[in-house]
């Protein structure tokens, strides 16, 4: 093992080939190796295989000493010579050395951890391997797809997030494409994701599940939409419905900015613009009312005071505000109360905007109310709608869908990647 070919085999650490060469040509590194293997049987007829001859094959390893590798195998082909045998002639399978593959098994795997956990663009790391896209997403998808479809990779689920985000943006072709998200919030990974926000995909997701796995989901935590709403029918009826806090507070700053806008027109006759006192306070109008300093509050009195003369934005204001106080308590009996009397308020305004909101409210009461319940909220699915944007990031201009759900799984799902080998610590250039 003290020789330069020892040396270099212990380095590949490929068991079944000895190195013939190791040749330095610019921009890589060529081992040559061959296997070692003496004996076959066939299997076909289970009786022995002779020698036929070697066949080369060229397949790109992982970074040897922070150069690319290339590894040139020549494998053995065996041949059975009994008669009437089938099997005429075969090439030996190697380990770490999948068939018909550029990659070796450990550089594919490097690649899909580069390009899952990394989240980096297929493009880049199959520059930095010195192959082509599709031989690096061919690797991404064969070593992915099994850590994404591991059953204990989801497990048991007890409150289950449903979301939409963007997909793909509106073109010419198409109006935007949403996609829908799956989130165990207890976790905080994305369980799954499939295209569109349709109730029926929603119902048929759900229907691929088990039912033992659809019992054990005890919340399910979503927007005020009602496609997801009727989606989740019949098959998480059992749960408990919770109205996402984020959700319920952008229909209340929706409709502020619904009253304002209006207004604004109705007042000078044109959308807002810098100079309007309208328009200069709209950030400050859907601040939180405790987050207001005394001269952000005095700009937006005085702004009211000045483009409001039917005190409509204020009675928006104040609606908003009065359903924003649902969360400031975590109180059930106490929220309860405070929602029934922003209904109630709601619902008898002069103002149409606000009487719509205060329907969407009742309409919801027990899905807001159910969050003082269980404590819920869809918090975590935004920040994975985030993960899932720099995917869309790296994957720049992604279209083929397959595509985009593994990544996202493999970024924001929860996969366990096989542990890395943990090298003892250096911590001295001259160790005792
Ligand atoms: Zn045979």
């Amino acid at each position: 093992m003290n020789d330069g070919i020892g040396l270099a085999e212990k380095m590949l650490g490929l068991p079944g080939l000895t190195v013939l060469e190791v040749e330095d040509v610019p921009g890589e590194v060529v081992i040559t190796a061959e296997s070692t293997r003496t004996k076959a049987t066939c299997p076909s007829c289970r009786r022995r295989a002779f020698a036929h001859d070697r066949v080369e094959v060229h397949v790109r390893d992982l970074h040897c000493f922070g150069r690319p590798t290339r590894l040139v195998i020549k494998k053995r082909r065996w041949r059975c010579r009994t008669t009437g045998c089938i099997k005429k002639t075969w090439t030996e399978k190697l380990v770490g050395v999948a068939p018909r593959q550029v990659l070796t098994l450990r550089a594919g795997a490097e690649v899909t951890r580069q390009v899952g956990q990394l989240c980096r663009s297929v493009a880049s790391v199959a520059t930095e391997y010195g192959v082509g896209w599709d031989t690096a997403w061919a690797a991404v998808a064969f070593h992915g797809t099994p850590l994404v479809e591991n059953p204990s990779r989801v497990g048991s689920v007890r409150a289950l997030g449903v979301d939409e985000h963007t997909y793909l943006s509106a073109k010419p072709q198409h109006a935007t494409i949403y996609a829908t998200g799956l989130v165990d919030l207890d976790r905080r990974v994305m369980i799954d994701l499939f295209e569109g926000k349709s109730a029926a995909k929603l119902r048929r997701w759900a229907a691929h599940r088990s039912p033992q796995w659809r019992r054990g989901v005890r919340v399910v935590a979503l927007d005020l939409t009602e496609t997801y709403r009727s989606g989740l029918s019949p098959h998480f009826d059992h749960a408990k419905r919770v109205a996402d806090p984020f959700h319920v507070t952008r229909v209340a700053n929706r409709m502020l900015d619904q009253v304002r806008r209006r207004v604004q027109n109705e007042t000078l006759g044109h959308r807002g613009r810098k100079s309007d006192p309208l328009f200069r306070i709209r950030k400050l109008l859907l601040k939180a009312d405790e987050r207001l300093d005394e001269s952000g509050r005095d700009k937006m009195l005085a702004g009211l005071r000045f483009a409001d003369p039917h005190d409509e934005v204020l009675g928006a204001w104040l609606a908003k505000e009065s359903v924003r106080s649902v969360y400031l308590t975590d109180d059930v009996d106490e929220a309860t109360a405070l929602l029934d009397n922003a209904i109630g308020a709601c619902a008898n305004d002069d103002v149409p905007e606000i009487r719509t909101m205060a329907h969407t409210l009742s309409h919801w009461r027990t899905e807001i109310l159910n969050h003082h319940r269980t404590g819920a909220s869809n918090g975590p699915t935004e920040g994975l709608n985030f993960c899932a944007k720099q995917v869309k990031r790296a994957a720049r201009g992604i279209t083929n869908f397959e595509h985009y759900r593994l990544r996202v799984l493999l970024y924001a799902g929860g996969v366990t990647w096989p542990r890395p080998i943990q090298p003892p610590r250096i911590t001295s250039t001259r160790p005792h």
